[in-house]
């Protein structure tokens, strides 16, 4: 029966495909493609892991039946005799091998895809004993998985799918040909960031704002996705087939022969819209009243520098060096692993610029890849981004050698979040001193950077002339600057409805940083999702904006609207939607 869930629309398009639910596992999964050549070895490493597993069981059990009751409770001996039975069921097993047979799952997503399923009968369970029995089950599964981590997988991804048609290289059988859509509860952006590989057609989960970390990188990976849709993953089940509107943020499930001929109508209107804007890409983005306008990329790895060039960016405008520190639990990446990567990503350019921020863990994005579960604490509030940097001033110079170090090599300009004290910004010059004076006495090349700061807190948008005595130029963190503005958390989708980019207040920041630099003659970008986002174009170029960074997958778009545009008109249109109680009302006009 076809049913339809209602959610945030964060990444545009339509996505028809087969559900697959991803289990909320503490180990991390990768999730991709084998050759049939390889079913039986990812089998035997699935039987492997589940073996180790059983001999330990075994082993625990021999050392606990030389125990008195009182050092092995009875309820020790029946929870491993649980465990055990639960590993040799043959619906486990059976299950996984049919993931792994007939879908060509690897063994690790073929392994949670079937914990989902069978956790879904123990969901479904009246007794209330049975029902426990769900986290033996996740419990078991994880033991198997970490086994398995420690026999050799073969990584290489044979066939990485998107929602395009299969290219002749890759795979040609039935199952394996229909794209597929990742349903999830909640995912963290580095989880995120696995999927970026390509193997998924659209995202849904059930939690998350629009401007949440989550919902930037699934945009970033330009496929259609939907966030806060609540009860999702309850109610879509394995392998249903589902329609995902990343326009109007619905998903459908079980849809009719009719829905989904119109959705695949849809979809290749969106397709043909796409390779119309396409032949922008060498167009530079100029005003009708001939205003050049900078269209730059935000990236979140190295290696997405070759897309934003693809895409046609004249350079970075934020790269969110935090991806390259989350999910590494405490081993955090070394000075020469930082400069690789930076490095990696200024080459990639090819002499554009490229602005490395500095670190911005904390909030949405914890360092250990697990979001927090503790309600009481405020994490977007509390130690976050450069107030992390400053309260490890060891590591913060690793970092920032490693980018004056990257700097020899291109462009680069040096971008700081989250200030809002003057202190903050002694300290980090401070430290930017020492890193320089470090590296030359550590014979060490390293490169000029131009320094920027974020202007992401209200505080630092209302002390503008102390920001520009000290940098050279600003960037307009309109995220965050919404979410600390408004006094909304930007991942809370029950709050979502009051997130406003068009909020008097809001608007009044942005247009004061913007003119503030103008007067000043500093340079100013916006860089947050306000900046890709075409509904906002025209009122940020008649605010004064000539400098956008977006997803690459935004810039085309966003390059048509500068096409249209005069700035000439704009500018007093934009001073009255400025002043108005309901600037929204005024933006169709
Ligand atoms: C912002 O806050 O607008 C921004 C670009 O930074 P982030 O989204 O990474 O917090
Ligand atoms: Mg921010």
């Amino acid at each position: 029966m076809t049913f339809s869930i209602h959610g945030l629309a964060v990444a545009r398009g339509i996505a028809i495909g087969r559900a697959v639910l991803v289990a909320s596992s503490r180990v991390d999964v990768a999730h991709y493609f084998i050759d049939p050549a390889q079913i039986e070895s990812e089998i035997d490493r699935v039987r492997s892991g589940r073996n180790a597993v059983v001999e330990e069981i075994h082993r625990l059990q021999q050392t606990i039946s030389q125990l008195g009751p009182k050092d092995a409770p009875n309820e020790l001996r029946a929870l491993l005799d649980v465990h055990l039975m639960m590993l040799q069921d043959e619906e486990l097993i059976g299950g996984v091998k049919h993931w792994i047979q007939d879908r060509l799952y690897n063994a690790e997503w073929a392994l949670t895809t079937q914990l989902e399923m069978v956790a879904r009968q123990f969901d479904e369970m009246e007794d209330e004993y049975l029902r426990e029995r769900k986290a033996d089950l996740e419990q078991i599964t994880e033991k198997v998985l970490r086994a398995m981590q420690g026999v050799a997988s073969p990584t290489l991804p044979t066939v990485v799918r998107s929602g395009r048609k299969p290219a002749q290289q890759d795979l040609q059988l039935d199952d394996t040909d229909v794209p597929l859509v990742l349903i999830a509860h909640e995912l963290s952006p580095s989880d995120m960031l696995q999927f970026k590989q390509g193997v998924f057609a659209g995202f849904v989960t059930d939690v998350g704002g629009k401007t949440s970390h989550t919902a930037i990188v699934a945009r970033s990976m330009d496929i259609p996705a939907v966030v806060g849709a609540r009860t999702a993953s309850q109610l879509v089940r394995q392998d249903d087939w589902v329609i995902i509107d990343g326009d109007a943020g619905v998903v459908i499930v079980d849809p009719s022969p009719i829905i989904l001929a119109e959705y695949g109508y849809k979809q290749r209107q969106v397709e043909l819209e796409r390779s119309r804007l396409g032949r922008l890409l060498n167009t530079p983005a100029i005003t009708l009243d001939g205003e050049r306008v900078e269209l730059l990329a935000n990236i979140e790895m190295p290696e997405d520098a070759p897309a934003a060039m693809r895409a046609g960016a004249v350079g970075v405008g934020l790269f969110r060096s935090e991806f390259l520190f989350m999910g590494r639990q405490s081993q955090l990446p070394d000075e020469e692993e930082q400069y690789q990567a930076y490095r990696r990503a200024v080459e990639g350019m090819n002499g554009l610029p490229v602005t490395i921020r500095t670190v911005d863990v904390g909030a949405d994005k914890p360092m250990d890849g697990n979001l927090p579960e503790t309600a009481y604490l405020n994490p977007a509030l509390g130690l976050r981004a450069i107030r992390w940097s400053l309260a490890d001033p060891a590591m913060f110079l690793t970092q920032l050698r490693a980018i004056l170090r990257a700097a020899a090599h291109g462009p680069v300009k040096m971008l700081i979040p989250m200030l809002a004290h003057l202190s903050e910004i002694r300290q980090t010059l401070a430290l930017i001193e020492q890193a320089r004076a470090e590296l030359t006495r550590d014979g060490h090349t390293f490169g000029a950077v131009q320094l920027g700061a974020m202007i992401e807190i209200p505080a630092a948008a209302l002390m503008l002339k102390t920001f520009l005595r000290h940098f050279d130029y600003l960037s307009i963190g309109t995220n965050d600057l919404i979410q600390y503005t408004l006094a909304i958390d930007r991942a809370d989708e029950s709050v979502a409805h009051l997130y406003d980019p068009l909020h008097p207040a809001v608007l009044r920041l942005v247009a004061d940083t913007i003119a503030e630099c103008r007067a000043q003659g500093k340079e100013v970008s916006v860089c947050g999702e306000m900046a890709g986002d075409i509904a906002m174009t025209r009122l940020l170029l008649g605010l004064g904006l000539r400098s956008f960074s977006m997803h690459p997958a935004q810039i085309l778009a966003v390059k048509q609207e500068v096409l249209r545009a005069d700035t000439s008109k704009l500018a007093p249109w934009a001073q009255a939607v400025l002043v108005h109680d309901e600037p929204a009302s005024l933006l169709a006009g």
